[in-house]
């Protein structure tokens, strides 16, 4: 996504306390700065009108990015807001101070209430944040409770908002419950990346969306969870993980071993005869079982088994074999495929 369609340009004359957007930005002392209320920005209606536009006319002004949510008139809450954070990547987000610090168990990492309060300004003292802009607008969609899904942030950008909210003291366990906005756009996320989000939810004991989570990891190769990742999901998550693979192999095994069951006794099959059925099943069992992974599909079982059907002259026989891959295929539809 681009930039422009979710950020606002303002023209704010030089001269005023706004950083230069271009300056980088690693300070978090708190600083103090003065936006006029004739350059509050409102939001873009159209590209026609770009407000970018209005700062290549004037020779004397700085071009400043606002979010297009928390910008000062977007009546988020009953009070305008007071406070200021400025990303990274310098794009202003306006917002109320009672509101994240409600969120936050640290005072938002100490920040707030801000040490600062030089001089009077009527949108709130500001401050700047090591975070940038697209993660620091999914952690205040958080902290709102809004859903920031039409932005459509990254993983990356997903999963490094969770541990900016645990920085910044706002407990990752409340906010990513089941029904909150975050909850569901990692879980729509987690066919795209789902071992880095379930480390992520190990990380911060997210029992709730792990378990939807580790449905999409059947296919992922346990050899290939590396060391950070083992370490990032911690230990009870990576037996989870571990033990939902090997369960499902060892269910598939014993699912697998008895054999069709023999019909009663006709002239040209007797039990004897029989045994050719329990022999070939043992046989094609045994090189599915061998094989056996735990994202095994039931078309792979019947397209294993299903042929043993055409060598058997007996009908009786032939249907016996097709209940029992039947019996086996919803058998297997049923093993539980979540930690
Ligand atoms: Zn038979």
């Amino acid at each position: 996504m681009e930039n422009s369609e979710w950020l606002q340009f303002v023209s704010v004359p030089s001269g005023t306390a706004t950083p230069s957007p271009d300056k980088p930005v690693a300070v978090a002392e708190p600083t103090t700065v003065t936006v006029p209320t004739s350059q509050v920005p409102t939001p873009p209606i159209s590209h026609h009108n770009s407000p970018t536009e209005q700062s290549q006319d004037s020779e004397s002004s700085t071009t400043v990015s606002v979010s297009t949510t928390f910008f000062p008139g977007a009546n988020l809450g009953s009070l305008p807001p007071d406070l200021i954070f400025l990303s990274s990547d310098a794009v202003f987000f306006y917002v109320h101070g009672h509101q994240v610090l409600g969120a936050s168990e640290n005072g938002f990492k100490s920040l707030l209430p801000p040490k600062s309060q030089k001089g009077h300004e009527e949108l709130g003292p500001m401050i700047s944040l090591s975070e940038n802009s697209t993660v620091l607008n999914v952690v205040l969609h958080t902290i709102y409770n809004m859903s920031c899904t039409h932005y459509s942030p990254s993983v990356d950008a997903l999963i490094a908002a969770v541990d900016a909210l645990h920085k910044y003291g706002v407990p990752v366990a409340k906010y990513v419950a089941p029904s909150t906005p975050l909850f569901q756009l990692i879980l729509a996320m987690a066919p795209l990346a789902p071992i880095e989000l379930y480390s992520l939810a190990g990380a911060y004991d997210l029992y709730d969306i792990a378990v939807p989570i580790s449905s999409h990891l059947l296919a992922f190769p346990l050899p290939n969870v590396t060391d950070e990742l083992a370490e990032r999901m911690r230990p009870v998550y990576l037996k989870k993980l571990f033990f939902l693979h090997l369960g499902r192999v060892d269910a598939l095994k014993r699912l697998l071993l008895p054999p069709p069951q023999p019909h009663a006794p006709t002239t040209t099959c007797d039990f004897t005869e029989q045994k050719k059925l329990t022999r070939a099943w043992a046989l094609a069992s045994a090189y599915l079982a061998w094989d056996a992974r735990p994202d095994l599909s039931t078309s792979s079982i019947e397209s294993a088994l299903g042929p043993l059907r055409e060598r058997l002259g007996c009908q009786l026989c032939q249907s016996t074999l097709k209940a029992r891959i039947e019996q086996l295929v919803m058998q297997w539809a049923v093993v539980k495929t979540t930690i």
